[in-house]
Order: C-alpha cells, then structure tokens, then sequence
C-alpha cells in the first residue's frame, strides 16, 4: 500500500551568528505505512525531534519533500496546512508544559474540534467523554485541572486530545521519557493498542533502544542528521549492521531469559557537533572500523536484506569486508 507519509530527502540548517550554520537534518527519506508504527531513534542531538518538527511543521525545511497522501506539504501556507494538520497530530514529551493549566481536562482535550470546526455543545462533550474513556480516564474526570492529575494521566490527557480529531498520524517525540519508569510501560501500552484499534500510522521518537523495539513494526537509527539503518524491527535488532547501531544495542541489557548477551561496545569521544560534522561518513571520528574511504565518501544507505539497510562502506553489498565474510 502507498504510504500515509513519506519524506524525501529533508534537510535542515538552522542558521546560528557569525555565517554558520546548525546541521540538524542531513538528507533524510523515510516513509510511513498505513497501520505502521516507525520507531525513530538516537541519542539527543542527532535530530530525530527536528524531523518530527519539520512533519508538524513547526519548522520548514531547507530542502527536502514531506508528502501526505500524494500531497507535497513542505510549501503550503498555513491556510492550506489546516486540513493536512488534522491528519497529523502530535504528542509530545512533557505533558506539563502542553496541557494549560487553567483549561479543564474536557476543554483541553475538546479544544481541537473547535478549532477544527468538527464539532461543538453537547456532541462535543459526549465525544470528549468518548475518548476520555479510550484512554483509560474516567468521564467526570472532565471537570478538573492538569494539576489534579498525575504525570502517567496528563500524558493519557495528551494523546486524548491528539486523538479526538480522528488522525491518520501520530508523532510522538518521547512520549514517555518525563515518566516514571513504572509508569511507562502502561502509557507504552496504551499507545500500542490505540494503534491497532485505531490502524494509526505513528512515529515513535525515543532515545530509548528497548521502549523502540517494543512498540515499533520498523526501525531507524538516526546519527548526526543522517538515517544510518532503518529495517524491520526484527532484522533490525537481531542482525544490526552498523557500527553505531551496534554499539548502541550493546549497551541495551538483555531482558530476556536465555537471550544471548552481547559484548558492550563502548564508542570512543563524542558526538561531533552537528555544526562542523565530519566529512565522508559522520560516523568515522568513532567508529571502531572505519578505513580511508569512510573519511572520503559519504556511504548510500545500502540493502542489507530485503528492507533492511545500512549506511556503511564496509557493509555494502560489494564491500571487501562482506565479501570476506560471505
Ligand atoms: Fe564506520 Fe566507515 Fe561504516 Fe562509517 S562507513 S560506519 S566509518 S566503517
Ligand atoms: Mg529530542
């Protein structure tokens, strides 16, 4: 099937003093199914966040193409964005900082089908008490305050209100990283079962390895800008072909019983800063096998198997290390 979402080549430079710029987005295409969850995910910095912003359009991109359903939206006005954003709706990490605090639950969570022209007096209420219950809140829970409600709820509140407008899309950018760990899992839960029910197609933003693997269909590990691996969750984790991904695996602990653990790869120095990124593959500063070609030459997201793909000299199809390992 066509997907709900496709972005081509999206770029991002956010200009700083001086000339220079912020790299944030570095060439990006991915595309989103129907019914799918993509999990998107890196460490802080290496703009994941940036990409949901630039599909929210809470940012326009310097180059690139963000197509919903055919249409291409990185231009449109504000006025011609309105109906595309319906489609789209967002949840964010800090469920405080979202939700005002002098709406009550039901207002905030009504609020887009008033803006949205869809609906208003007593169907609006019966609709708001509707998806309170969706999320697992109680309906005369609509008369109180954010603050009457603990962070796992506010959060229930959140995705209450990006749901009552019917979206085809969900970007959730950490949705729950400002909880409690005990606390996460049900949220996680939550989302998981709203997307089946719903047949949403979500973008699931996290730092977090093992909360990504959990809940997505597909995979992509973002590094400085630039997507280095995106596949099958399952490929993905069991077979994961780039450095970065590796490392970043190795430092996952296994939960299952039995589960084979891995040897923890510890990459040396830091993330580059995304202002001056390191020419050829972004990676080569710290990886534990780069050669010269990787400080040369940017590598092409290349097939690993079916889906799955990797950004990564070495790893390409005709690369003298595959070779020698086939
Ligand atoms: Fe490492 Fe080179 Fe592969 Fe980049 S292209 S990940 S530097 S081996
Ligand atoms: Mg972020």
């Amino acid at each position: 099937p066509a997907p709900v979402l496709a972005v081509q080549g999206l770029v991002k430079r956010f200009p700083m003093r001086g000339g220079r710029f912020v790299n944030a987005v570095n060439g990006v295409s991915l595309e989103i199914r129907p019914g799918e969850t993509l999990g998107l995910v890196g460490e802080s910095g290496c703009g994941k966040s940036t990409v949901g912003k630039l599909i929210m359009k809470l940012h326009d991109p310097t180059e690139g193409a963000i197509v919903v359903r055919g249409q291409n939206i990185a231009g449109l006005s504000r006025r011609l964005m309105k109906p595309v954003r319906r489609q789209i709706q967002t949840i964010f990490q800090d469920p405080y900082g979202s939700l005002n605090p002098r709406m009550t639950a039901g207002a905030i969570v009504g609020e887009p089908l008033k803006i949205h022209g869809i609906a208003s007096g007593r169907d609006l209420t019966r609709r708001v008490a509707e998806v309170f219950e969706k999320v697992g809140l109680r309906a005369d829970q609509m008369t109180r305050f954010p603050h009457e409600f603990s962070g796992g709820q506010r959060q229930r509140l959140s995705i209450a209100r990006a749901l009552i407008v019917d979206p085809e899309i969900i970007i959730a950018d950490e949705p729950v990283s400002a909880l409690d760990v005990s606390i996460q899992a049900s949220v996680i839960n939550l989302l998981i079962r709203l997307q089946k029910e719903m047949g949403l197609s979500l973008l699931f933003i996290s730092h977090d390895m093992s909360v990504v693997e959990h809940v997505s269909h597909r995979v992509a590990v973002m590094y400085l800008g630039r997507i280095v691996e995106i596949g099958p969750r399952d490929m993905l984790f069991s077979n994961p072909q780039h450095p970065y991904t590796q490392a970043l695996l190795s430092a996952v602990p296994v939960a299952k019983p039995g589960a084979r653990r891995r040897e923890r790869i510890v990459l040396k120095g830091d993330v580059p800063s995304p202002v001056d990124p390191p020419p050829g593959c972004h990676f080569h500063t710290r990886c534990p096998i780069a050669e010269d070609i990787c400080r040369q030459k940017a590598p092409a997201l290349n097939t690993v198997d079916g889906e799955h793909r990797a950004a990564c000299h070495l790893r390409a199809p005709d690369a003298p290390a595959a070779r020698s390992a086939a």
